[in-house]
């Protein structure tokens, strides 16, 4: 039997003193939401300079603006006031070149034919520029004005951004 959960609680309450934030505000101090790709090689908090009560982060496959990351991105900016979007994206990422037929077939036969899509891609940086094109235009979002794409190779360690507004 698997035993991660068991030795994650265990593991937690070890350290329940360091987990512990009294007083923290739930509000991110830094006012950003960053919307990732959920790859294990992507650690955002080193990587981006965040401290915990700093941002909002929202991690799915791809760290792609599906319907829920712009649900997830429109509480943060109505609820807890973050005005300031940063999508990351990565080299290597799963789902790039994966096929979205394939993916469907495996479901189908499963007996599911679900609502969303894999969002397989194959042009990273056009993903990323469409990605961002779109949190530019959804009204869902009071602060539209400030939404920055970044890349990240885990190879490399580099970060380098796409799309990047004039100045
Ligand atoms: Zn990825």
């Amino acid at each position: 039997m698997p035993k991660n959960a068991d030795e994650m609680l265990e593991f937690a309450a070890a350290h329940a003193k360091d987990l512990a934030a009294p007083g923290l505000s739930p509000r991110p101090q830094r006012k950003v939401a960053v919307l990732s790709c959920m790859d294990t090689r992507i650690d955002l908090f080193p990587m981006l300079g965040l401290e915990r009560g700093d941002a909002h982060v929202i991690r799915n496959a791809g760290g792609l603006v599906t319907d829920d990351a712009i649900r997830s991105l429109s509480a943060s900016q109505r609820l807890l006031g973050t005005e300031e979007i940063v999508v990351v994206m990565h080299e290597g990422c799963g789902l790039s070149g994966a096929s979205e037929d394939d993916f469907r077939r495996q479901l189908a036969e499963d007996g599911v034919l679900p609502n969303w899509r894999l969002g397989a891609f194959s042009d990273l940086e056009a993903t990323l520029h469409h990605s961002l094109d779109r949190l530019r235009t959804a009204r869902e979002l009071p602060h539209r004005e400030n939404v920055r794409g970044f890349v990240f190779d885990p190879e490399d360690g580099s970060l380098r951004e796409v799309d990047a507004p004039e100045r």
